[in-house]
């Protein structure tokens, strides 16, 4: 069985103590929960705040994006192994916020989980297609791509610890959902390239998360799903009562 792992992205949103603020009132909700792992990932700057205000919980904190060297002259970069060392245990790694502003590709991808893997980080790597791609036929296409280049390189033994999070762009931050079916569809081309590059051992584990518009009110239906390991949660993970609705689906 596969423990569950559900997840906040908070984005560019919270100040530190909004942060904090945010812990006080989520973690007495969710007290009494151990069925499945909780991580909350906020802006850099708050790491400080959120590691501290967890502390002796059974969350986990990580960091929504790091850059692929170890240091350097990269103004502005934060390295995996700076993530660890104030204590992050995970890292969301080619958001497709990531792929649209900024310019990640499939082969930075790749650069960065190696990094986070090598840290002893646990990524959390973002696949997704666009809403042409999906409308044209080409989802499975697309997902095999993506994995193909962001799973090179790598052994089943070193890419244990990854997760997936199959996130269809279209449904970020849109309100719109794919149906569970959709979702576990998708999860199987993603859990057979992972087969293929790591090993049907290393697949049979892979921990494989649905992002799109989660909410308290579709969480369940989606978490039922056997090939739904947990969820990626972005807008509904701002709010300590409908985050904690959602993790106690
Ligand atoms: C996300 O940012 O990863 C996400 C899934 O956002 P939302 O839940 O707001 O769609």
């Amino acid at each position: 069985m596969r423990k569950k792992l559900i997840a906040a992205n908070w984005k560019m949103y919270k100040m530190p103590d909004a942060a904090r603020d945010f812990v006080s009132a989520f973690l007495p909700l969710v007290k009494d929960h151990s069925r499945d792992e909780i991580v909350l990932c906020p802006p850099y700057v708050c790491l400080p705040a959120v590691i501290e205000a967890v502390r002796g919980s059974q969350l986990g904190v990580g960091g929504q994006n790091i850059f692929w060297e170890k240091e350097g002259a990269y103004t502005g970069e934060i390295s995996a192994p700076m993530l660890r060392a104030v204590g992050c245990s995970h890292v969301i790694i080619g958001h497709s916020e990531w792929r649209q502003y900024f310019g990640e590709t499939d082969d930075t991808v790749n650069r960065k989980l190696k990094a986070a893997l090598a840290a002893g980080l646990q990524p959390i790597v973002c696949v997704g297609e666009v809403l042409e791609e999906r409308e044209a036929g080409l989802t499975q296409q697309v997902l095999e791509r993506q994995c193909n280049l962001a799973f090179s390189d790598l052994s089943g033994l070193e890419a244990a610890p990854l997760i997936v999070a199959y996130e269809p762009v279209w449904a970020i931050g849109t309100g719109k959902t794919a149906t569970p079916e959709m979702a576990a569809d998708a999860h199987q081309v993603i859990r057979a390239q992972a087969a293929k590059a790591f090993g049907d051992e290393t697949a049979r584990n892979l921990r494989i998360l649905y992002g799109g518009s989660v909410k308290p009110e579709n969480a369940k239906a989606l978490m039922s799903q056997t090939e739904i390991d947990g969820a990626l949660v972005g807008g509904a993970s701002l709010d300590p009562k409908s985050f904690a609705a959602i993790v106690l689906y």
